[in-house]
């Protein structure tokens, strides 16, 4: 709401001015802030997996876990623009410290960083290339490895559990996984589907889908167009936005 962000995994960035900075290079032209996961959230409900649905909770697993929630047909950012934080609802009570500050959130077990550094500790050991990202660990998953395997089963119980959460709480009947650890497809969905089945257990839940995301590595900038249309429409609901002076 300040026009300041303060992203968990960007320690440099505490408070940074970035509605001012942007506004300042652009001209003075009005800016608005949308974070990631809001961003992608309205992305997909305008072009991509969650358009017609009314209540939605889409996700962004990549380096970290990110989400955002469309409520009554809205995007729902929330007051300072922060609602859909999915990664940090904590899914392990006496899990490991987060960056957050938390502890055994969602991302501690599901973010690419974590689930290979966990497939890693456990034994598993990258090919010639050398490549230890998410990505590999995905590839080895799909071979047969089932320390990794194990890797993406764990992230994919810490995602199913945050959103059985978040589905108990506001009633969503979608969820849309997006992001670069989404891309392991089946090596993630499969598990995910599963361990659903275990934690969204309420009648009301229990219908809940999970897709993958369609609007890919342009969700960010597809949903900053369209919180940016959504604004001058008078139509955001979200934070701040930086109002750019009223123009
Ligand atoms: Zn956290």
């Amino acid at each position: 709401a300040r026009g300041t962000v303060s992203p968990v995994n960007v320690p440099g960035w505490r408070d940074y001015p970035l509605v001012e900075r942007v506004r300042r290079a652009t001209g003075g032209r009005p800016v608005i802030l949308v974070g990631d996961g809001v961003a992608m959230t309205a992305a997909e409900h305008w072009l991509g997996a969650a358009r017609g649905h009314d209540n939605a909770l889409c996700l962004v697993v990549s380096t970290g876990v990110g989400g955002g929630l469309v409520l009554d047909g809205r995007l729902h950012p929330g007051p300072t623009g922060n609602a859909g934080h999915i990664g940090h609802i904590a899914v392990d009570l006496d899990g490991e410290p987060c960056a957050c500050g938390g502890r055994g959130c969602v991302e501690r077990l599901a973010s690419g960083p974590h689930l290979a550094r966990r497939a890693l500790e456990n034994g598993w050991r990258p090919g010639p290339d050398g490549d230890v990202s998410a990505a590999a660990v995905a590839a080895a998953a799909r071979a047969g490895d089932p320390v990794a395997t194990a890797s993406f089963e764990r992230a994919a119980r810490a995602l199913a559990a945050g959103i059985a959460a978040t589905a108990a709480l506001v009633e969503i009947d979608i969820a849309v996984v997006g992001g670069g650890v989404a891309g392991a497809g089946e090596v993630l969905f499969a598990p995910l589907r599963r361990s659903l089945r275990d934690y969204a257990t309420l009648s009301f839940v229990r219908n809940l889908t999970v897709v993958p995301a369609v609007t890919g590595t342009d969700a960010g900038l597809l949903g900053a167009a369209a919180a940016a249309h959504a604004w001058r429409e008078g139509a955001y609901a979200g934070a701040n936005a930086g109002a750019g002076g009223g123009t």
